[in-house]
């Protein structure tokens, strides 16, 4: 199957005047059609400023990044105005994102005017009474103001104007973690529907790595700019191999108090390094136990261990002896 999505070398650098912050710094994938491609790791690691650069929110500071088989960043302003309708983003804090002195019609229909799409108000009015109950809200909602909704209904809406322009990728920006968790799962639930309805493609971004199993299909895991292991949802979770991953996973608590009592809890010295400075060689070298010489001299690339499963690691063999 060919990839809807290619990234290539993509790097995001920002001159913050002491220095160059490389908040993505060299990360290649690609996400096919219909899929779920999470991407996980602790805040600070570049994961929302890599779902911003790939859909040209941010200009890439190196990279490329193919869709449909054509380098986006090539693109002049003209040509990307048309591949842009096929790259939405749903935000974090839907309350920041939507205008409040605007109605939910007219916040749905923004994109519909920039775009020019309909030719009358009752076609506008009709597509976005669609879009609405796509989304589970209904016609007595139009003509409310964001404040009159609650966080969840507010998702709702945000999700609503990204569907306007009828999208085929979708950044969804830790889309759940500003609602209650009651609500989370209806919001994601929601998003997994969409999903099957209109066949979309969504990059789910994350530091909740429970929630990310349960939405994607396959998981990247970031870590100061650079992925460190990345597959299938269910291997990556039940086999992790990179020490970065393996500690991150047995944080998460088990529901069943006697295995979560048995279980090894994986301790992270220090905090996650500046980007402004990141270590020589990996990444990781400053808070990993099994660290050596090597792993301050040279990156670790990330290769295929098993089929499906990437990782950068020098020493993965030596580490996971007993799976490899
Ligand atoms: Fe740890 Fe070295 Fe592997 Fe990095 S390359 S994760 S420092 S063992």
């Amino acid at each position: 199957m060919n990839p809807l999505i290619s990234v290539r070398n993509l790097k995001k650098h920002f001159d913050v005047g002491e220095g160059m912050l490389k908040a993505v710094d060299g990360i290649s994938f690609d996400i096919h059609e219909g899929e779920t491609f999470g991407l996980v790791g602790e805040s600070g690691c570049g994961k929302s400023t890599a779902g911003r650069t790939m859909i040209r929110l941010y200009e890439p500071t190196e990279g490329e990044l193919l869709f449909n088989g054509q380098n986006v960043y090539e693109l002049s302003s003209r040509e990307m105005k048309e591949v842009r309708k096929n790259f939405q983003m749903i935000f974090q804090d839907p309350y920041a994102c939507l205008n409040p002195r605007m109605t939910v019609e007219d916040i749905v229909a923004e994109p519909l005017d920039i775009h020019k799409i309909c030719h009358s108000k009752k076609e506008r009015r009709k597509r976005v009474m669609e879009l609405l109950e796509l989304v589970g809200l209904g016609k007595e909602h139009a003509m409310r103001f964001p404040h009159e909704f609650s966080g969840g209904q507010r998702q709702r809406v945000g999700i609503a104007r990204a569907l306007a322009l009828n999208p085929k990728f979708i950044v969804c920006d830790e889309p759940i973690s500003a609602l209650d968790v009651s609500i989370q799962a209806q919001v994601v639930n929601l998003l997994k529907d969409l999903q099957a309805k209109l066949g979309l493609t969504y990059l789910f971004i994350a530091h909740d790595l429970s929630m990310v199993r349960y939405i994607s299909d396959r998981v990247a895991v970031m870590y100061l700019g650079h992925i460190m292991e990345l597959a299938d949802s269910e291997e990556l979770y039940n086999t992790p191999l990179h020490p970065y991953t393996k500690a991150l996973l047995s944080a998460i608590p088990i529901p069943n108090p006697k295995e979560q009592r048995n279980r090894h809890r994986i301790m992270l010295e220090g905090d996650v390094p500046s980007p402004i400075n990141p270590p020589q060689g990996c990444r990781f070298v400053d808070r990993c136990m099994y660290a050596t010489d090597i792993c301050r001299q040279k990156t670790p690339r990330l290769e295929e261990v098993k089929t499906g499963h990437h990782v950068a690691c020098h020493l993965v063999k030596e580490i996971n002896k007993e799976v490899l």
